[in-house]
């Protein structure tokens, strides 16, 4: 497979994964986290399923489209590991976090804190969806939705 073929399976993937959570967010009360705006096309189409949420979106800078820049307000700008934890026990309904690297040695690194910092940061029977596999006690690994490769993009509920 070509690094085209397993990118675009990759944002098939996550947009398939945000999709079927349109819609089952309802009685869960707290906003959505995006964890990397990057070019911000993850957080508009976020913004399209979840229209009444409040979107918090984080990121070490603000390089999005001028027309997916988020509210500063909802714009919280440094190292995630650093800044998101000042947000464990928001409760969010969602936290979507797209900050793989493709380099198997940068992402282990990631993997040391992520885990960990999302299941703090996401309400219980709530969403945490990632590019990265995450393994914790709290975060309940969901079926693979249809067209979604196994091990592409990964959803699971905070117990
Ligand atoms: N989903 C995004 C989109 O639609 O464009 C793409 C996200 S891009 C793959 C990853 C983003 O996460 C980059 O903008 C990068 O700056 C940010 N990022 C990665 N690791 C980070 C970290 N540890 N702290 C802050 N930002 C980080």
């Amino acid at each position: 497979m070509s690094r085209l073929d397993s990118f675009i399976s990759r944002m098939t993937a996550q947009r398939e994964i945000l999709n079927h959570l349109r819609g089952r967010l309802d009685g869960l009360g707290g906003p959505v986290l995006e964890l990397g705006l990057g070019n911000g096309r993850t957080f508009d189409h976020l913004r399209e399923c979840f229209p009444d949420r409040r979107i918090i979106v984080f990121d070490r800078a603000v390089g999005a489209h001028k027309t997916s820049v988020p509210e500063p307000e909802n714009m919280v700008v440094g190292e995630i590991r650093e800044t998101a934890r000042k947000f464990i026990g928001i409760n969010a309904a969602l936290a979507h976090v797209d900050i793989g690297t493709g380099y198997d040695d940068k992402d282990a690194i990631t993997l040391t804190w992520l885990p960990q910092l999302m299941a703090g940061l996401v309400a219980p029977h709530g969403y945490a969806v990632s590019g990265l596999e995450l393994r914790h006690p709290h975060l309940e690994p969901l079926p693979v939705l249809p067209g979604v490769e196994v091990g592409r993009y990964f959803l699971y509920r905070r117990v």
